[in-house]
């Protein structure tokens, strides 16, 4: 067995650039929640994405509760939101007292069904209420189908969120993920395609919304030279050191994502082909997506192998690999909440959680490194 040092599923990828905006933060000693680099991170990521503008956050979880808030969305409210993802995109739902309703994936792209909002919106209004707003996450660096969505959410005018802190730079029809609903939500924590150590952006064409995005996420202060406050406020913003690795990171953004793509086309070609029973998360024909983590499912009969078993082999061997996300519907303390399924009785967020596996997909990941996650998966699986 070779010694090698541990291949992560992502870590941050520095390229250098960063480091001249965070040596201008010092000199300037624009040490502080606010500053240039600040301000030139949200135009940079809203010229990016061509959305009207962005406000620089603590945090993707941020962004989402402040979307929520701007939403009005209370006590006794009822959100809905993908139940595929990671807890972020429904916690913020939780700190404004309101209850999610969890909606299914679909097959083709692992995001929200819109059969199942189609019927759970149609639930809803039968009994003569409506969510507040729905939390659309685009998983794994693919968007979701939103012109099936748009049209369910049209019609019953509800706003959507769109949690695209997996999915900065992929697209949907041409559009930029995160720009299609009402609010979009990116995360820059050290995991994802492009990081500030941790940090978040709400993007939106409302400028009003913005603007008192940025007021409640400064205490919300109000309009006077002494303290006064009418609002609850949140210290929601980013520090502009950091803002600083995110201007230098967004230079590199096209680069990763082709190099995540690449990493995605190497296991696919390796993998796919040459092993019955196992096949990638698919890249519906409506976008691109930028395979920000390379998943696979695996046939578990067919393999006679188990996502635990294959998760502490490559463990052992020093390489990271990780469940696909355990559904909100399926954790403990959702237990009680109201789940939409895709179709029948077809529970496929479930059954993506059980045969699912993410691997090594770093950008600093090298090539040879990869071979060895290859050479050790095809040990396993044949
Ligand atoms: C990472 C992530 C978030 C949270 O972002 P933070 O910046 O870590 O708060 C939200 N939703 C999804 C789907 C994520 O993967």
């Amino acid at each position: 067995m070779t010694e090698h040092k541990r291949i992560y599923l992502a870590s941050p990828h520095m390229s250098g650039l960063e480091q001249q905006y965070v040596n201008d933060a010092f000199i300037t000693n624009w040490v502080a929640p606010l500053g240039p680099n600040v301000d030139a991170f949200e135009k940079e990521v809203a010229e990016y994405v061509g959305s009207a503008g962005a406000v620089a956050l603590s945090s993707g979880t941020a962004a989402i509760h402040l979307a929520l808030v701007l939403l009005n969305v209370q006590a006794g409210d009822t959100v809905f939101c993908s139940s595929l993802t990671f807890v972020a995109s429904v916690n913020p739902i939780l700190y404004q007292k309101a209850t999610p309703v969890f909606i299914d994936s679909e097959p083709d792209s692992w995001n929200m069904s819109p059969c199942a909002l189609g019927r759970a919106m149609k639930a809803y209004a039968d009994k003569g209420k409506k969510p507040k707003a729905v939390i659309v996450v685009n998983l794994y660096g693919q968007s979701a189908d939103y012109d099936s969505l748009k049209k369910i959410c049209d019609e019953y005018e509800v706003p959507i969120i769109e949690d695209a802190a997996e999915s900065l730079g992929a697209t949907y029809k041409g559009r930029m993920s995160g720009t299609i609903g009402k609010f979009g939500v990116y995360s820059f924590n050290g995991n994802k395609i492009i990081t500030t150590s941790g940090g978040g952006m709400l993007v939106s064409d409302d400028f009003d919304s913005l603007n008192k995005a940025r007021f409640l996420a400064t205490q919300a202060r109000d309009k006077a030279v002494y303290y006064q406050h009418s609002h609850i406020g949140y210290n929601y913003r980013l520090s502009n050191v950091l803002a600083g690795i995110g201007r230098g990171q967004l230079r590199v953004l096209d680069e990763r994502i082709e190099q995540k793509r690449s990493i995605y086309y190497r296991y696919n070609r390796a993998l796919s082909h040459t092993i019955a029973g196992v096949s990638f998360m698919p890249e519906a024909t409506y976008g691109k997506s930028t395979r920000w983590l390379t998943t696979l499912l695996i046939d578990l009969q067919l393999l006679k192998t188990s996502i635990p078993y294959i998760i502490n082999y490559l463990d052992c061997l020093n390489i990271e690999s990780r469940n696909v996300w355990k559904p909100m519907h399926l954790q403990p303390m959702f237990k009680e909440c109201e789940f939409f399924v895709h179709e029948g009785s077809q529970d496929v967020s479930q059954f993506l959680y059980n045969t699912g596996l993410c691997l090594p997909s770093g950008t600093n990941m090298s090539e040879d490194e990869q071979e060895q996650v290859i050479r050790h998966l095809r040990e396993i699986l044949s």
